[in-house]
């Protein structure tokens, strides 16, 4: 039968229908290429032969060469087990078997050359290894072995079907003999010249079956860059197509509000980052592109001084603006923010949430589209198709990891040119996932906070220390402070049990806070919206002196006085969420605190996490310990964005060098083609129309 890439894996010999059943369900794997591109998760080093006399403790996986001197069975039922006594003479060592014990003993023969590999471990004062891999030793042909041996990751299925590692390895031997000739290249000779690559066809061969450690690292990294070439060329050609265009509203003039504003209401100087990335947005809106920037800067840094004051450019050349917010508290408070800072600037504003009333909502919806509305904000309210605009000039997506590509895009459908877009983050990203997930957006950074901020002292307490923690609440009390207690909300289906944590930990806030000398609050996602609001009144006017909260309060809630957040089993949050909740306080001149209050028992990753929160307080390194830990797939955020994000090989935290350079080569090919229409190009045109095809298209972001 003639073969290739797209062969059914069915068909491969030692596959078969169940198999391959077994393939596709558990590792996705259903054409020949599929297992081709199922990489080694590591490689065992085989080069080296131990002898049993050289066993200490603590060596990795091992390889031995002796023969069984004798077989030994003992306990009986489930704690049956098998030993073999090995020798290799220079010592011996015992080879346990606890499970398929029949098949052990029927395959395996005493005085028979095996070559063994496992891990040694010490047990009651001897050296045993359990479940070894044994094969007969052939010194002829394990020479001819690599000696870099590949392993394959399987599951618990795959291995009772006999789907082992090796079984896979041997799969993998076979595949390799059929398709190495039908594997045609996916990058240009042009490239694979320019930045001495490996040919894919070699890359496939030595990644699985590696000639030498040099070798394999020359195959890992043409993977690699071709994994981050086509991302980047797919996002940069994006981004060449928006800039190609001239479909952008001009905002020629910086006119009367913006001016006023400036001169008349704006409370405080701005710092020089706010004025930077101020000036680069307002070239943007001035160059008749339409903009589509990432402003990032870390919690409390100013983003929304900016957003505004963009804005008000918006409305001094005719146009309406909008802020859309992730919830209805964050909304409220920009709504409460920003019409404050303008005062009687005549620009007019208006709140559109899921709790605006029917009544209000109708002459919302005609001052929007008349015009008589100059900057409307709300949450995912403004999707809704009948909030129509009059001539939507700019738009600002606060935190904008919570909402979906087609969420965003919906937005754009509400104009016939579409509206400038300026997407906040609420927590910094690390550069390599703001480069691959917001490849073509173009990036602001706000690297500075405002002058006269203390850095915020962040202990971290278990809970035997409670009493420390209250103690160190009614001082901050007595002094005239407040204070945040924030419980975790993990996941929806969780509700109700955290809404009981929630309950709990208010009683006992109560009891160790007693009214009428202390007055608390209580504040989460499922309570009415007026009630809501009243615990925050109370709150934000300072007449309540402890808040008690779920993680609504996460964004944008912003009571100066407030100087200690106080955040229970800390360890069950991200850390962006804690950078984020942090963020809440030290928002004044006073000395702020944070308590990350956890169990004991803490897993590595908690620890770690919660070590880094009371190590640094910049976001961007925060950022950068999230990615390590977490791998990008996990990060927040990027699974609701909804950008493919399917990398094999290449690493967002570890690779973070090539995947700047891989970006610059895509950079310089799109300089001297744009359209990637040369004929040297083709096969770029062409490799990214089929991956468009197999993901979701890289539609645009914002
Ligand atoms: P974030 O970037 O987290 O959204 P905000 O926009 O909410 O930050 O700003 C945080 C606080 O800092 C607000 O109280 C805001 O009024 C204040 N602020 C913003 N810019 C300045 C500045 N240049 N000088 C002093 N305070 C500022
Ligand atoms: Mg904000």
């Amino acid at each position: 039968m003639a073969v290739n890439l797209l062969t059914d894996i069915m068909y491969l010999s030692g596959v078969g229908p169940k198999r391959a059943e077994l393939l596709r369900k558990e590792l996705n794997i259903s054409i020949y290429r599929d297992l081709l591109y199922y990489y080694p998760y590591k490689y065992i080093d085989r080069s080296k032969i131990y002898k049993i006399s050289e066993i200490v403790d603590d060596l990795p996986y091992i390889q031995l060469v002796g023969k069984i001197v004798r077989f030994d069975e003992a306990g009986a039922g489930r704690k049956k087990r098998l030993t073999a006594i090995f020798s290799d003479g220079t010592g011996m060592i015992e080879l346990v078997w606890f499970k398929g014990i029949k098949w052990v003993a029927k395959s395996l023969k005493p005085n028979v050359s095996y070559i063994v590999f496992g891990k040694a471990t010490l047990f009651n004062g001897r050296f045993n290894i359990a479940h070894p891999e044994v094969e007969e030793y052939k010194p002829e042909t394990e020479k001819v072995n690599a000696s870099l041996q590949a392993a394959y990751n399987t599951t618990e299925k795959l291995k009772n079907s006999f789907l082992t590692s090796k079984a896979i390895y041997k799969l993998q031997q076979t595949l390799q003999q059929q398709v190495a000739k039908s594997i045609d290249d996916t990058l240009p000779p042009h490239l694979i010249d320019r930045y001495r690559l490996m040919t894919l066809p070699e890359a496939l061969k030595q990644i699985h079956f590696p000639e030498s450690a040099s070798l394999l690292q020359k195959a890992q990294n043409r993977l690699k860059f071709e994994e981050l070439f086509y991302v980047q060329l797919g996002l940069l050609k994006q981004r060449s197509l928006r800039m190609s265009k001239k479909n952008g509203h001009v905002f020629s003039v910086v006119g009367e509000m913006f001016n006023r504003f400036y001169s008349e209401k704006l409370p405080f100087e701005l710092t020089d980052a706010q004025k930077r990335v101020i000036r680069e947005i307002r070239k943007d809106m001035g160059s008749g592109k339409q903009m589509n920037r990432l402003l990032q800067g870390d919690v409390g840094s100013g983003k929304t001084l900016v957003s505004l004051m963009s804005m008000l450019i918006a409305v001094d050349n005719g146009y309406q603006a909008c802020i859309m917010a992730p919830t209805e508290i964050l909304a409220n408070q920009h709504y409460e923010t920003i019409t404050k800072l303008l005062g009687d600037l005549p620009v007019k504003v208006s709140l559109l949430t899921g709790s605006t009333k029917k009544s209000v909502r109708n002459g919302l919806h005609s001052d929007l589209i008349e015009g008589n509305t100059n900057i409307l904000i709300g949450t995912h309210a403004l999707l809704e198709d009948v909030v129509q605009f009059k001539n939507l000039g700019f738009v600002t997506i606060d935190e904008q990891q919570r909402f979906g590509v087609a969420q965003r895009a919906k937005l754009w459908e509400k104009n016939d040119n579409p509206p400038h877009v300026l997407v906040m983050t609420a927590t910094p990203i690390p550069r390599t996932l703001a480069m691959t997930v917001y490849g073509d957006l173009d990036v602001s950074v706000i690297d500075q906070l405002p002058p006269g901020r203390k850095p915020i002292k962040t202990i971290h307490y278990t809970d035997a220390k409670r009493n420390v923690l209250f103690g160190m609440m009614r001082e901050q009390i007595k002094a005239g402070r407040q204070v945040y207690v924030v419980y975790p909300l993990i996941k929806e289906s969780e509700k109700m049990e955290n809404l009981k944590d929630l309950q709990d930990g208010y009683e006992s806030i109560v009891r160790a806070f007693p009214p009428p000398e202390y007055v608390t609050v209580v504040v989460h996602g499922q309570m009415k919206a007026d009630q809501k609001d009243f615990s925050m009144n109370l709150f934000a006017s300072g007449k309540a002196h402890i808040m008690v909260a779920t993680t609504v309060i996460e964004v944008g809630v912003n009571v100066p006085n407030a100087t200690v957040m106080v955040i229970e089993s800390a360890e069950r949050f991200g850390l962006s969420q804690l950078h984020q909740l942090r963020g809440r306080v030290g928002r004044g001149a006073d000395e702020s605190y944070c308590i990350l209050m956890s169990s004991v028992k803490l897993s590595h990753e908690s620890r770690k996490r919660l070590s880094t929160m009371v190590a640094t307080n910049d976001g961007f390194e925060i950022a950068e310990v999230d990615l390590q830990l977490r791998g990008p797939g996990d990060m927040e955020g990027t699974q609701q964005s909804g950008i493919p994000f399917d990398l094999k090989i290449a690493s967002l935290s570890k690779d973070s060098q090539l995947l700047q350079y891989v970006r610059q080569a895509a950079m310089e090919i799109l300089d001297e083609d744009p359209s990637l229409s040369l004929p040297k190009n083709q096969k770029l045109t062409k490799q990214l129309e089929k991956s468009a095809k197999e993901k979701v298209a890289f539609s645009q972001i914002s």
